[in-house]
């Protein structure tokens, strides 16, 4: 099946902030929020603003994100086998509390 990957998701309304969100770290190209079902007692989620921009993100954005991550477990969900529900690329930033590995 095709991956709808073009079509406007929730994370569009989100940074247009027409959905209320918890800022925690936002400029030009990236946005980083709280999950609203959250995985555990940290759980961000890292978007580029610009669909599948990852390529344009700066080294210093680059640096910020991953300061977060060497303290937490990182899960990108990528496609329908893999779960992933918003097709807009992001990042989850879980940590906080033991995590299990396989997942299950
Ligand atoms: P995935 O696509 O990787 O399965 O996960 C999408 C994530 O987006 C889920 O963890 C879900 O809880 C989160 N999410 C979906 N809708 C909203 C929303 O309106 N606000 C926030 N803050 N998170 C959302």
């Amino acid at each position: 099946a095709a991956i709808p990957s073009d079509s406007p998701t929730i994370f569009d309304k989100i940074i247009s902030r027409e959905i209320p969100h918890h800022v925690v770290y936002e400029d030009d190209n990236v946005l980083a929020f709280r999950d609203i079902r959250p995985q555990g007692p940290i759980h961000i989620l890292v978007i580029p603003k610009v669909k599948d921009g990852l390529t344009g993100l700066s080294k210093a954005e680059e640096n910020h994100s991953t300061s977060w991550a060497a303290f937490s477990t990182i899960v990108i969900n990528d496609g329908p086998q893999g779960c992933q529900a918003v097709y807009h690329i992001h990042v989850h930033v879980i940590g906080g509390r033991q995590m299990n590995w396989p997942p299950g």
